[in-house]
């Protein structure tokens, strides 16, 4: 994908609100640039929740895209929004089971036939 302003090539990464800023990562979490400041309480829980985005450096533009899950710790963020949480694959079993979803067992595999990337499934 191409940056509409500078027709460069855009990369990978991440739009995540933090407790000072709203900001661009890389894809391995080195800041690229910051958007806009913020001023939030660390205990709110906006910090942390994020988008994956393309983005370009040049021009500080980005757009969200939908990412796909290559690990199961990335799906784990991606279903609770929020890059820092604590959730763990049980916290997302539970919550589709509650949602009526299905069963345990069949969210499982509702999960594993919609995440073809991810690997590393600890069930
Ligand atoms: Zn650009």
């Amino acid at each position: 994908m191409n940056c509409p302003k500078c027709n460069n090539k855009m990369n990978q990464g991440i739009y995540i609100c933090t407790a000072n800023d709203n900001r661009i990562l890389d894809s391995s979490g080195n800041l690229v640039f910051i958007y806009k400041t913020n001023q939030i309480d660390a205990d709110d829980g906006e910090i942390g929740s994020y988008n994956d985005v393309y983005y370009c450096g040049s021009d500080s533009y980005f757009e969200p895209y939908d990412k796909q899950a290559v690990t199961e710790q990335e799906l784990i963020q991606s279903v609770f929004k929020n890059k820092y949480t604590t959730k763990t694959i049980d916290d997302v079993l539970t919550k589709l089971v509650n949602a009526g979803l299905g069963t345990t067992e069949e969210i499982k595999n509702i999960l594993k036939s919609s995440n073809p990337s991810v690997t590393d499934w600890s069930f």
